[in-house]
């Protein structure tokens, strides 16, 4: 960001109400002005209003998925997931890459000189990352890239996955591959590591991380350990993790203190989400199981 319009930018981007403040300051700002290499968003999820790009493409496509179970023949099984997939990738263009919300997304890329590789890991969802130097454009293409190998591998070598997760997400099992992730998105090492340890055992990550902060007495917490969004600290007194929300805090201050306290309420709520997050988890598997008997 050029300094002389930087102060008129950030005001700008601060009174946008189609974006989310989470974002604006962990994705665009704390990337615009250096203090992480890169960013991710995933979309709809961290869309405003999110809640209601999700039903309306749920509404469109979810009766044609009923529908299917009720196909026996296997080549006609394959024709319709096959028109099925172009519907979704149709409904995802035409409900949320054609919103003012979705928009706004790549208008302040452009603003703020960011760079961005958009990513559609699935016909309905999308990730957005955004990154100044072109070197690290370059690791997350090779990240990506790996990111589907190791998807393939995974369908061709174990078909008869007992954990789901391990099934859908081989990546996050994989250590190399979550180490650079973890070092462009700015994750200190020791939290990766151990991160990495917990799924390769079979360890819930969440739970640890949310009985981590339910230990602690409510004040002793330093919420700037929660630096971003689903990130999980080795622990709540993580050093690297705090100095990483510090320099956030301190920089954004500097900017204007109202946006280092914006920072600091966030990072209050990354805090409390960890600390709720294997409830979160069993409502969304509840809301499946709800969403398939009322549109089944
Ligand atoms: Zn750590």
């Amino acid at each position: 960001m050029e300094v002389m319009d930087k102060s008129i930018l950030v005001e700008k981007l601060l009174s946008d109400p189609r974006i989310d403040n989470r974002i604006k300051l962990e994705n665009y700002l704390a990337v615009g002005l250096g203090l992480r290499p890169c960013s991710q968003a995933t979309i709809p999820f961290d869309l405003v209003d999110a809640q209601r790009f999700g039903s309306e493409i749920d509404r469109r496509i979810y009766p044609r998925i009923v529908s299917l179970e009720k196909i026996v023949e296997t080549r006609e099984k394959m024709k319709v997931i096959e028109a099925i997939k172009r519907e979704m990738s149709k409904a995802f263009r035409e409900i949320v890459e054609a919103s003012r919300e979705y928009s706004a997304l790549i208008e302040w890329a452009e603003a703020l000189r960011l760079g961005r590789t958009i990513y559609q890991v699935r016909p309905t969802v999308q990730e957005i990352f955004l990154f100044k130097e072109k070197s690290i454009e370059k690791k997350l293409k090779e990240l990506l890239k790996d990111r589907e190998k190791i998807r393939a591998a995974t369908l061709r070598g174990m078909p008869q996955v007992e954990d789901k997760a391990r099934f859908v997400y081989p990546e996050e099992f994989n250590r190399g591959w979550l180490r650079r992730m973890g070092e462009i998105l700015s994750y200190p090492s020791c939290c990766v590591e151990r991160y990495a340890e917990e799924r390769e055992r079979g360890i819930s990550v969440e739970e640890r991380a949310a009985s981590q902060i339910r230990e602690k007495a409510g004040s002793d917490l330093n919420v700037l350990a929660y630096f971003v969004a689903y990130f999980f600290p080795c622990s709540p007194n993580c050093k690297e993790a705090i100095s990483r929300g510090e320099s956030i805090y301190n920089e954004l201050s500097k900017l204007d203190p109202s946006i280092g306290e914006t920072y600091k309420r966030i990072a209050k709520e990354n805090s409390e989400r960890v600390r709720h997050q294997p409830e979160i988890l069993r409502e969304y598997k509840q809301k499946a199981i709800e969403d398939r008997r009322k549109y089944g």
